[in-house]
């Protein structure tokens, strides 16, 4: 057989899914959609419903991790609203495509390729692609013994269909991928397929189809053999191949061990499988979950009564449902106030605590049925299962705060989300699904394995006397993580993330998500008992600089300014980070050498071993301030000479600030030290120049007298 072989150069790939922008999920190659919808725009016309087979594989030089605007257009407000989000990004991308398919059209992709209508770019990628080569090439295929098996010279895709015949070394991850269109109308609705994704190295062998250079090759299955997925008469399905839905079945999962079950065995790999019967009763088995123990929801209730001056205000429902489901889902037909079965609840309260529980629980046996009962024609296919007919969309009422209401302001999710009856109620277990600490929300997401998120997520809930209350917990977590490091493979390492949703108003959450890299775990677990406990009302500060990416250096800088120039802030507004980091500095009365601690996590974050350099340069900075603080003449010229110091660092103008230098060792008529030298080297020029501002504005002793030397932690 022939195929037309492509060779595809980009420096930066983003490959994103719909709810990529609200968990950073992305993909290790472009999906199957990403390089149809390419080859199209280079032939500069529409689908038109023809069909091809293609085989995606690709190599990337690294991973990196960069902040990428989002934008949303807020109807209400009339404005645009940004949100930076991080983003890994695959670097220096090159991808080997292979495509089978009928003769003319063949003709008609080989020269677009050759001769493209427009500039070519994937997906989320900056820059245009290289097209490197576009040509014909026999392909055959082989039967390879597992004694002569081969290893993969890129990482690939690999449909299902195709590991029918072919033998793995490794478990490969799993992917269900969008396709081709399934139709020529509007809305037009993905196919999916499911491949599993294997690295370069792994070894393969069995009947695999190479081409003349010998690349193996995975095509996708022909129009023909189009596989008829078994409709399953005994379980609903959901698949939790993004974070949302995977916390979601973490509910669903904990419900249902709470209620007695054996959950193992409704687990394969990432799917959640759960009998018919079962699934007719969990609405059932939700409600008793929500309202729990009887004693303590009997406590609850007598409290919360008493609590209220007018009784009528007291509504079992809301105290025992409402409170639990409201983060999440303040406007569904489980909480929204306006609801009849919830309204007529108003002020009922009894001794009988079981005849109580049976209101609520039949009101919200009702919200269910009033649920099912709703919906619209939508003539698509779920998003979340690609299996069952959708009948709304995912929208404000199913889900505020998380998603926005499209009518005020259009969601990151760049279109509306079709969801089936099945998947909807799913989505109402996130409220369970997270671990929840005061007014967050935390989730952690291992991409390839349900039951293991679900285990790690439990320890978040594990009852424990922790000294750090959160950073115990996550430490847990990240021990854990460490620990199955040697079983998967490192594209999943690389993509197991933490979701945390910050509550900061009754309609509105932030979003944050990030990464836990082997460095930063490294840092963590050898630094972190030395933070400053002075500086514990930035903390979490810290933690999100750290958990984000952020230079520490730039922290720094904001404290500092905070610390030298403390009338400038007099009026801050503490709200955001940066402001309770100055705010910070500002409240500081004087600082001192356990300020390193920034510097010093910072460079083993930069791998850069911490040097001398660090204490050198602060030593250098206080005995400079020493040689300034005996004379009145020198003592005033201090502050001047932080202010321009700050300033260089900022600009991280390495000349400015030892210009600077210079002429502050000169009016003490002392040589500079000639550590300064390594300064001037890109990579210690923040180190060695924070270092010598903190010594520069040390203490020597603080206020009660005592040396402040050795307090470092
Ligand atoms: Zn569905």
């Amino acid at each position: 057989m022939e195929c037309l072989r492509v060779k595809l150069y980009t420096p930066t790939g983003i490959f994103k899914n719909p709810l990529s922008i609200k968990g950073i999920e992305v993909y290790p190659l472009p999906p199957y959609s990403t390089v149809i919808g390419f080859i199209y725009r280079a032939m500069g016309r529409k689908w038109q419903g023809e069909h091809f087979q293609i085989s995606i594989q690709g190599d990337y030089e690294a991973i990196y991790r960069d902040y990428v605007w989002f934008k949303k257009y807020n109807f209400k407000d009339k404005e645009l609203e940004k949100l930076p989000l991080q983003v890994p990004i695959l670097y220096n991308l090159k991808l080997l495509i292979h495509i089978r398919a009928e003769e003319d059209l063949v003709r008609e992709i080989e020269n677009a390729l050759k001769a493209p209508k427009e500039l070519l770019f994937l997906s989320g990628g900056e820059y245009p692609v290289k097209i490197e080569e576009v040509k014909r090439v026999f392909c055959e295929k082989r039967r390879i013994p597992e004694d002569d098996a081969v290893k993969l010279k890129y990482n690939a895709y690999l449909p299902t269909h195709c590991l029918r015949n072919i033998s793995t070394t490794d478990k490969g991850v799993l992917f269900n991928l969008s396709y081709f269109y399934e139709n020529l109308q509007k809305p037009k609705v993905y196919s999916w397929i499911d491949v599993y994704y294997f690295q370069k190295g792994t070894v393969i062998y069995g009947d695999i189809i190479f081409d003349e250079d010998k690349n193996p090759v995975f095509l996708t299955y022909s129009l023909k053999e189009t596989p008829v997925k078994p409709k399953s008469e005994e379980y609903v399905r959901f698949y939790a191949s993004n974070w949302l839905v995977a916390s979601a079945c973490v509910g669903v999962l904990k419900v249902l061990e709470n209620h007695g079950e054996d959950i193992e065995k409704f687990v394969e790999e990432k799917t959640l499988k759960i009998p018919l019967s079962l699934w007719g009763s969990i609405p059932e088995i939700y409600a008793d979950y929500l309202i729990g123990d009887i004693e303590l929801a009997k406590n609850v209730l007598e409290i919360a009564y008493k609590q209220k001056k007018k009784k009528e205000d007291f509504n079992p429902y809301n105290t025992l449902i409402y409170s639990k489901l409201n983060d999440f889902h303040s406007n569904s037909p489980f909480t929204n106030q306006a609801h009849e079965y919830i309204r007529r609840l108003k002020g009922v309260y009894s001794e009988d605590t079981h005849e109580v529980l049976k209101l609520v629980k039949e009101s919200f046996l009702e919200a269910y049925q009033k649920f099912l009962g709703s919906g619209k024609e939508t003539s698509s296919l779920c998003y979340f299962c690609h299996e069952r007919e959708a009948k709304n969309f995912v929208d404000a009422t199913t889900f505020t705060p998380l998603f926005a209401s499209l009518e005020t302001v259009r969601n990151f999710i760049w279109d509306p989300i079709p969801v089936c009856k099945e998947c909807e109620f799913l989505l109402y277990f996130t409220a369970v699904g997270f671990y929840k600490s005061a007014k967050k929300y935390l989730f952690v997401y291992i991409p390839d394995d349900l039951l293991e998120t679900y285990r790690l997520n439990l320890v978040f809930s594990m009852e424990e006397e922790i000294e750090q209350e959160k950073l115990g917990r996550m430490w847990k977590v990240i021990e854990h993580i460490l620990k199955i490091e040697e079983q998967k493979s490192r594209w999943i390492l690389q993509n197991i993330y933490f979701v945390e949703i910050e509550m900061v108003g009754d309609a509105k959450a932030n979003i944050y998500s990030f990464h836990i890299s082997p460095t930063l775990a490294k840092a963590i677990r050898s630094l972190i008992y030395k933070y400053p406990k002075n500086l514990q009302s930035i903390f979490f500060d810290f933690l999100f600089y750290i958990y984000t990416g952020r230079s520490l250096y730039e922290f720094l800088l904001y404290f500092l300014s905070g610390f030298t120039k403390k009338d400038t802030y007099k009026n801050l507004d503490a709200n955001t980070i940066e402001s309770r980091i100055v705010q910070a500095g500002r409240n500081s009365e004087y600082i001192g050498k356990n300020l390193l601690f920034f510097i010093n996590f910072q460079e083993v974050l930069n791998m850069n071993e911490p040097k001398n350099y660090i204490n050198w340069a602060f030593w250098a900075g206080r005995e400079l301030k020493e040689l300034y603080s005996q004379n009145e003449n020198t003592r005033k010229k201090l502050e001047p000479l932080t202010y321009r110091l700050l300033e260089a660092v900022r600009r991280k103008d390495k000349e400015y600030f030892i210009h600077n230098l210079i002429r502050a060792y000169l009016e003490v008529e002392k040589e500079i030290p000639y550590i300064f030298k390594e300064a001037l080297e890109d990579k210690n020029f923040s180190m060695i120049a924070y270092s010598f501002i903190i010594g520069l504005n040390s203490e020597k002793r603080n206020k009660e007298g005592h040396i402040e030397e050795n307090d470092e932690g």
